[in-house]
């Protein structure tokens, strides 16, 4: 097992419904499937990341609810440790209302962050002596930015460094991106960020430069399908994604996440961490679901064989 790392994130409780066609506004649609299960992208990528082998704790903040449940008995499940779990007594537990249309599956997202939008300044103060065992720290931007802010600050201070996965999109302060050690936006997040559709090598190589300006070490711009952009600000490639037949691309993007911590916290080169993240996203996109979808360690070791 590699070295101490740590996910703060979101938790909320994805509540999915298919039906033939999304409703317009004021229509009611019968639906045909619903599943209701753990999500949000912090524990989505804390629970690749576990999954795949990281001794990783898990920063999250739920209500104190039936949706909090659903997160506890995940981690019971997982046998992962719930140490640095929140509670917030007063707002409910976040939640997602995920509608998909199942002939095209487009679809429309309503998310309630909730008490995962409510981590305060001492919470994360209290995370000192956890940050200071950490070699990476890897957050997105889905909890209340104020908490990512001062954690940032706070890791920096405990020489742990940050991977920032900037999804969902929203503008963040030249400041805050100038402490981040990594970043890993996918191509849409990475064109809002820096202006430039990263359609190729060379658009890649001019975007990841916008986020070196601003102080920024690493840069990942993940392609889908197509891969993944990798630099260094030395050494820039682009390496192809496995091909998979996939059914379900939901959490791609957190899978890669995760398993680029947990091999980061092994010692692997960028490239090596890249293609063991590349691994778990490929496995996790032939399976329906996020956290479900996400491969043990014996499957990603089976597929990189
Ligand atoms: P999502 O929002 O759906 O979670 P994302 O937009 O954050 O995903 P992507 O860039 O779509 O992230 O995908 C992340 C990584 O997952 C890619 O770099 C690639 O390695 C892998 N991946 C995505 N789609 C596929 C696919 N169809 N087949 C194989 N690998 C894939």
């Amino acid at each position: 097992m590699g070295k101490k790392v740590a996910v703060f994130g979101s938790f909320v409780v994805d509540l999915m419904a298919r039906a033939s066609h999304l409703p317009k506004p004021g229509e009611t649609v019968k639906g045909s499937i619903f599943k209701m299960g753990a999500g949000g992208k912090g524990f989505n990528q804390g629970v690749a990341a576990y999954k795949s082998g990281a001794d990783v704790a898990m920063i999250t903040k739920v209500g104190q609810d039936t949706f909090a449940d659903v997160a506890l008995n995940v981690m019971d499940e997982l046998n992962w440790s719930k140490e640095y779990m929140l509670y917030n007594p007063e707002v409910g537990t976040g939640s997602a209302i995920i509608m998909v249309d199942e002939q095209t599956s487009q679809n429309e997202i309503i998310i309630v962050p909730g008490a995962c939008s409510t981590i305060t300044a001492q919470e994360v103060d209290n995370l000192r002596p956890l940050l200071s065992e950490c070699a990476y720290v890897l957050l997105q931007l889905e909890v209340n930015q104020d908490a990512n802010e001062r954690l940032v600050d706070l890791a920096n201070e405990c020489g742990c460094k940050v991977i920032l996965n900037t999804a969902p999109y929203q503008a963040i302060r030249d400041e805050f991106l100038s402490k981040i050690y990594m970043v890993t936006p996918n191509e849409v997040e990475a064109e809002m960020m820096t202006g430039i559709h990263v359609e190729g090598l060379e658009a890649a190589k001019k975007a990841a430069q916008v986020f070196f300006d601003k102080g920024v070490q690493v840069v990942l711009i993940t392609l889908g399908e197509r891969g993944v952009f990798i630099s260094d600000h030395g050494r820039e490639e682009i390496i192809s994604a496995f091909k998979v037949d996939a059914v379900d691309t939901t959490g791609a993007g957190d899978a890669f996440n995760g398993g680029l911590l947990t091999a980061l916290s092994e010692g692997k080169d960028l490239w090596e961490a890249s293609r063991f993240a590349s691994a778990l996203a490929a496995l996790s996109v032939q399976k329906i679901g996020t956290t479900p979808a996400m491969p043990t360690r014996e499957e990603v070791e089976v597929f990189l064989k």
